[in-house]
């Protein structure tokens, strides 16, 4: 049941002109889903999560479908800043262990391995991701952020991480930049392609005899029976257990309501992020501004964001308080940030892409993990940070479906929360971002030692 990639992409869902899409070579040609198929475990979303639950599977001997709207990447896995982080947004080990108990010491080995396993998946599979293992800095904007910086030290080196404290010095030389206060390094982290790692991870679950279904929006989950069914567009597929992976795109395709994606949509806040890459640069600007190349985000509440590819360009972004204005705001918006970051530097570099996707955004910033029913598993929230955490996440929504009991799984499963009047947060998120910008521009200007 396979069907010519060309004819597929004709469907009528664009994909994103990202930079990604642009350089990365085309995946594997994908199963058509046409009438009525069985798998043991079906997979909802093609992204990070449920192509790593599926090569989980699929390499388990498990007959596993994946049942993705677009194609494998379509959606924040193949957009985004490609910044491989083992760490939450807000939450340091010793909260998520207050928070959660055992299962919170388990998620923490989880996130302390999340980036190396990104890595070590990579190697293995031999996925040509343009993978970078320059290790991801968090720079502190303003000297009370620097005393954040030095607690998540402290917390992340007694979990084991390879962690390191960054003076002032330091940051300013492995950035070129004089802005920050110091910062924070973590060795494991580091750089990808996300649209390569997407498509090499499905690519591996059809070598592994998993069923990689494209261009199959759902519009209906039920049990029937011992059995869930998830009916498409152009079929239904009838598995023993499900695994829901469509974090903030939930609800895209179809309303979903009545389906257990339906709480999985009222917990999370979607917001739009704007990512934008310049063209190549010059070994001159790449030699003066991180030129160690690694990943960067930092503690800005609007936090910036840059890292090289492999091609020479810099890839950055941010949020946009109007998102109506789209690229040529962005454009303006990142080249006066740029140059209050590295004055002077990138004055004549032209932008050559501009793209956007969907976070799942949780209130408390913490990810959300759930029990949908019988054998059935799901997850949103990832606020941003979900490359190295989705992969591992994904492998843990297999094992809980293959049988192995919650005291092995290092997810803090949890029933679901619903945002209070979601509508108006919604409606409210660009708000936020005004709200954000004027918080640290405050605790730079008004607090210095905020
Ligand atoms: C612009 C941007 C930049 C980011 N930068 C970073 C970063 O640098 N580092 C980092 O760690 N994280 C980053 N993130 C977050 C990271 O990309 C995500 O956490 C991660 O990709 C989530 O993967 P996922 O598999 O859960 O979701 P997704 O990749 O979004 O996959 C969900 C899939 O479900 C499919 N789907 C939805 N509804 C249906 C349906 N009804 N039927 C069938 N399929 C459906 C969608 O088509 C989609 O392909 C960024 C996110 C964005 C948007």
């Amino acid at each position: 049941m396979t069907a010519n990639r060309q004819t597929a992409r004709r469907n009528s869902v664009a994909y994103p002109k990202s930079l990604w899409a642009a350089v990365t070579a085309d995946g594997p040609t994908y199963h058509t889903l046409d009438g009525e198929a069985t798998a043991d475990v079906v997979v909802v979303g093609g992204g990070l999560v449920g192509l790593s639950a599926a090569l989980q599977l699929a390499e388990s001997g498990v007959d596993v479908a994946v049942v993705e709207a677009v194609e494998p990447g379509w959606g924040a896995a193949g957009r985004n800043n490609g910044q491989v982080i083992p760490t939450l947004t807000q939450h340091d080990p010793d909260d998520i262990v207050a928070r959660e108990g055992e299962a919170g010491e388990r998620f923490v080995g989880l996130l302390r391995n999340s980036a190396q396993t990104v890595f070590n998946t990579i190697k293995r599979l031999g996925i040509a991701a343009e993978a970078e293992q320059t290790g991801w800095m968090q720079p502190a904007h303003s000297s009370g952020r620097m005393r954040l910086a030095e607690q998540r030290v402290e917390q992340w080196a007694k979990y084991g991480a390879p962690v390191e404290l960054l003076s002032r010095d330091q940051v300013r030389e492995m950035t070129g930049s004089d802005v920050w206060h110091g910062g924070w390094l973590n060795r494991s982290g580091g750089l990808i392609n996300p649209l390569a790692l997407t498509r090499g991870l499905a690519q591996a679950v059809m070598v592994a005899r998993g069923r990689v279904y494209a261009h199959a929006p759902v519009y209906g989950i039920r049990r029937d029976g011992d059995r869930w069914v998830v009916d498409a567009k152009s079929g239904r597929v009838t598995a023993r257990a499900l695994i829901l992976a469509t974090n903030a795109y939930t609800g895209e395709f179809s309303s979903l309501m009545g389906t257990p994606a339906t709480d999985i949509r009222r917990e999370i806040i979607p917001v739009m992020s704007w990512q934008i890459a310049t063209e190549p640069l010059s070994a001159e600007i790449r030699q003066a501004v991180l030129p160690k190349r690694q990943a960067l985000t930092d503690t800005h509440r609007d936090p910036h964001f840059i890292r090289w590819d492999v091609r020479g360009r810099l890839v950055t972004g941010g949020a946009l308080m109007n998102p109506l204005s789209g690229a040529w705001n962005l454009k303006t918006h990142i080249a006066r940030r740029l140059n209050e970051l590295f004055p002077g530097r990138f004055e004549a570099a032209r932008f050559e892409y501009a793209w956007h996707g969907r976070i799942a955004v949780t209130p408390d910033h913490f990810p959300r993990f759930h029990k949908l029913g019988p054998d059935a598993v799901g997850w949103a929230g990832c606020n941003g940070r979900g490359v190295a955490l989705g992969v591992s996440v994904g492998k843990e929504l297999a094992k809980s479906v293959m049988g192995v009991p919650d005291s092995e799984v290092a997810l803090p499963f949890g029933p679901p929360t619903v945002v209070p009047y979601l509508p108006l947060v919604k409606a409210a998120a660009p708000l936020a971002v005004a709200f954000m910008r004027w918080q640290d521009q405050r605790e730079v200007r008004d607090r210095p030692d905020a």
